[in-house]
């Protein structure tokens, strides 16, 4: 086949990539987004395996009817609130596939290095796909154990963890001169890999469980990072293409989950935030809701929305684990229909994952119009009768507005006690992510409705078709 045709393909196959992106950045067409996106990874695989003749048919099908089963039934059976640790997980191959490709084609072109000189290039790039990658598979190994709860998911410091780090990062880098310079040892490659797996493990274990979403969006960064550099190595132009836009879109990424969280990257990675909050917290919690917290029932809820012209729903991550969209969605379209005028206020990061709360509200067809993104739906809440929470915290916590000296000091939050009147929806007055208290709960204008979320707002749902 010749180099033109293959690269043409290439290039619709990048576009695909390029308007899958832009699909991605709406959810009314970030479902399309996907498909182009995938379409275009279908077509550039099959031209790569057809072109280069690597292996006989037989065995590309195969690969491929088993890798699509297999990810299409984990993906299915994968429930939403796993997501995280599932795109963590792929990521990780993605950097071990790196690892292998690289290093297959290094040790291809070391055994020829006798008869023809190895460039330059073609080892940096190795040495990239080879670090990169390795540190990207264990980081990932490790945040999947974290948020699967299979390894400690508080932030594990040990003594001069730092200087371990920086060590493992320049014993690598030095191994990896040593390969630029003598290509023909093989052996230093995997050298570098198990130092750089070193790293892996050394930067993840530090970093708490609840940082771990940002973390898996900076090693997807990574996988891509590590795929442009083996594309480099085999001279590939769509995987150095579609590499690029994964290390670049992971990143950005990265910088919108750690602005809505009003952190710095260098704080998520290295502060060691996620341990054991202590007794000090607690003891805060007792004095802030002692005696002060209400408590209310669906019926006295659907008695307020008797009465009222407006009310504001905000999920948070307690609706993903009670999986309540749909039981939401007929709650809202039975509030519709009796007048109501019914909006979705949307955290940046509400719940554990970019985009949690609008992929489940779009779940449950719940129309984009419906739903407001945090600065718009700060403007409403003075004029708005009733907000109700459901299984979100830390995103409404006016700590984190009031408070100077708090895990949430300086994050933007959801001004919900500024509505006439807040229910919250949560099972009871456990802390969210944060692990700290929540004063909006001891709020005069707040009602605590203490049950499961699909639990209650069905029950409420029940309620309000009585009243
Ligand atoms: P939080 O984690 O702050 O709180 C969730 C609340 O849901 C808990 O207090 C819990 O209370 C309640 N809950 C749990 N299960 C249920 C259930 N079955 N029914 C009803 N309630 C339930 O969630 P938020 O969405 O408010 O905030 C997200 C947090 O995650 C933020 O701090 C954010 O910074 C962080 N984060 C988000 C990322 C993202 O990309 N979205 C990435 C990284 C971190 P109870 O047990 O009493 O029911």
């Amino acid at each position: 086949m010749s180099a033109d045709l293959v690269n043409i393909v290439y290039l619709i196959a990048a576009s695909l990539f390029v308007l899958g992106l832009k699909g991605l950045s709406h959810p009314r067409t970030a479902v399309r987004g996907n498909m182009l996106g995938a379409l275009g990874m279908f077509i550039a695989v099959v031209i790569t395996l057809i072109n280069q003749q690597i292996i006989g048919f037989e065995a590309i099908v195969g690969g491929l009817i088993l890798g699509g089963v297999i990810g299409g039934i984990w993906a299915v059976k994968v429930p939403m609130t796993g997501m995280p640790q599932f795109v963590g997980l792929c990521n990780g191959f993605g950097g071990g596939a790196s690892v292998l490709v690289a290093g297959a084609a290094f040790v291809e072109a070391s055994l020829q290095a006798g008869t023809h000189a190895v460039p330059v290039q073609f080892s940096i790039a190795t040495v990239a796909s080879g670090m990169i990658g390795s540190v990207t598979f264990w980081g990932s190994l490790i945040a999947f154990g974290k948020l699967q709860g299979l390894v400690s998911e508080k932030a594990v410091r040990f003594p001069a963890d730092h200087f371990l780090k920086a060590l493992m990062l320049l014993a690598g880098l030095v191994v990896g001169v040593m390969i630029v310079m003598n290509p023909g040892v093989t052996e230093y490659y995997w050298i570098m890999i198990a130092i750089a797996s070193i790293l892996g493990i050394l930067l993840v274990v530090p970093i708490g469980g609840a940082d771990m979403p940002v973390v898996v969006a900076l090693l997807n960064s990574y996988s891509g990072t590590a795929a442009a550099a083996t594309g480099f190595v085999l001279s590939n132009n769509v995987l150095i293409i579609a590499g690029s836009l994964v290390g670049a879109s992971g990143f950005i990424l990265t910088q919108i989950m750690c602005k809505a969280m009003n952190r710095s990257l260098a704080n998520v990675m290295f502060a060691g935030v996620g341990g054991d909050t202590g007794g000090g917290e607690a003891m805060a919690a007792d004095e802030i809701y002692d005696g002060k917290v209400k408590s209310t029932t669906p019926e006295e809820v659907a008695m307020l929305l008797d009465s009222v012209r407006s009310v504001v729903f905000v999920p948070g991550y307690g609706l993903a684990v009670a999986q309540a969209q749909h039981a939401v969605r007929d709650l809202s379209n039975l509030l519709e229909s009796k007048g109501l005028k019914v909006t979705f206020a949307i955290h940046p990061v509400a719940g554990r994952m970019p985009g949690h709360m609008n992929v489940l509200l779009a779940e449950a067809d719940i129309s984009y119009d419906k739903l407001k993104d945090m600065d718009e739906a700060n403007t409403g809440f003075e004029q708005t009768d009733i907000t109700i929470v459901i299984g979100a915290n830390d995103v409404i916590n006016p700590l984190a507005r009031d408070s100077a000296d708090t895990p949430l000091t300086g994050m933007p939050i959801l001004d919900v006690d500024k509505s006439k009147t807040v229910v919250v929806i949560k099972r009871s007055l456990s802390p969210g992510f944060a692990g700290i208290a929540n004063p909006l709960f001891a709020a005069d204008n707040c009602l605590m409705l203490f049950a499961d979320g699909k639990q209650a707002i069905q029950d409420l749902t029940a309620a309000v078709k009585d009243a």
